[in-house]
């Protein structure tokens, strides 16, 4: 047979982040598998604003003592995060931290907070009150109680980093999936004209058959959506996208957003972006953004996408 696929897969997985990792190669390479392992675990103690002993957690416990210095990476993307919450004010804000230790959605002790609490916190939120020193690379947080929280884009940032380090690593194809965060490199050997093809999951039903799919060169490809931690109180479903306007998670006609760019990180900012403006006005955003493509799943599972798009 002239067009028989005979390209082997190697899938590795493993659980981190409270999800499930997996890479896809498309060549036997143990080494690199645990390179990816490595650098993850690493990760996590430099990012996770879940374990006390992070370097993140460090800048946190320091806020409105003194600056803390900490290494390139995380200046970057804390750096890259707070310039993106001083552009998008009413949406995406990595100093939603106080918030979601608050609410603690998904996590032990959930519940909803005293309104007067919530009010309280909404001042320990603001972009401007981070100060980033580049020479020194410090970050202090300027009043006690504030906290940065990386959550909503150090997937993506950990998922541009580990194709970067399979690429050098010799590696010409692959899919890096961290829970719902894909990130695609090179050609599909699987397929005839080297496109990718990605399911968008079912908000209602995220473990069933995919809602949808979308064909796609090598890009990142990034979901966000009401269905991945949430509590129920009084049949009102309360879930980890918080307002930095409100303090409360943002209740709009959305179920989920799907960004489809090179880059993860600008992805994930995207996701939570487009997520705050709605399915009609964060598609007009799309529509005017270069190499930026979306998916908007309504709460009706309606699905709408950006003009760029092929099934
Ligand atoms: P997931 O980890 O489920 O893929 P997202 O990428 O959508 O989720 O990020 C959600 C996480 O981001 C939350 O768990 C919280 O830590 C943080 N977060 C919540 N609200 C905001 C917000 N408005 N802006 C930035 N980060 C947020
Ligand atoms: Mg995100």
């Amino acid at each position: 047979m002239s067009n028989e696929v005979t390209t082997k897969k190697y899938v590795s997985q493993f659980e981190m982040f409270g999800t499930v990792i997996s890479l896809t190669l498309f060549k036997r390479d143990q080494a690199v598998v645990e390179t990816v392992y490595d650098y993850l675990q690493d990760a996590d103690r430099i990012f996770s604003a879940n374990r006390e002993d992070s370097l993140l957690m460090k800048i946190n416990r320091q806020a409105g003592v003194q600056p803390v210095q900490v290494p390139r990476q995380l200046y970057d993307l804390i750096k890259r995060g707070v310039v993106a919450s001083r552009k998008y004010r009413d949406s995406f804000n990595v100093l939603i931290g106080p918030l979601v230790k608050l609410w603690r959605i998904g996590f032990d002790g959930q519940r909803l907070p005293d309104p007067a609490d919530i009010k309280a916190r909404l001042q320990l939120i603001k972009p401007d009150d981070v100060l980033l020193n580049d020479e020194q690379q410090t970050v202090y947080l300027n009043r006690r109680g504030m906290e940065l929280d990386l959550g909503a884009i150090a997937k993506g940032y950990f998922a541009d980093q580990i194709m970067d380090l399979l690429q050098s690593n010799g590696l010409k194809a692959g899919i890096v999936n961290l829970g719902g965060n894909v990130q695609l490199f090179g050609r599909n050997p699987l397929t005839s004209d080297g496109r990718w093809h990605v399911g968008i999951r079912n908000p209602q039903q995220p473990t069933g058959q995919p809602l949808t799919t979308i064909s796609t060169v090598a890009e990142s490809v990034v979901t966000s959506g009401i269905d991945e931690r949430y509590f129920i109180v009084d049949g009102y479903r309360y879930h980890h996208i918080l307002s930095p306007l409100t303090g409360y998670p943002i209740d709009n006609d959305l179920a989920s957003v799907s960004i489809v760019t090179p880059e993860s990180t600008l992805a994930e900012i995207l996701t939570t972006v487009c997520f705050f403006a709605g399915s009609r006005r964060g598609l007009e955003l799309v529509d005017h953004m270069i190499d930026v493509e979306a998916v908007f799943v309504t709460r009706q599972n309606k699905i709408l996408m950006s003009r760029g798009l092929e099934r």
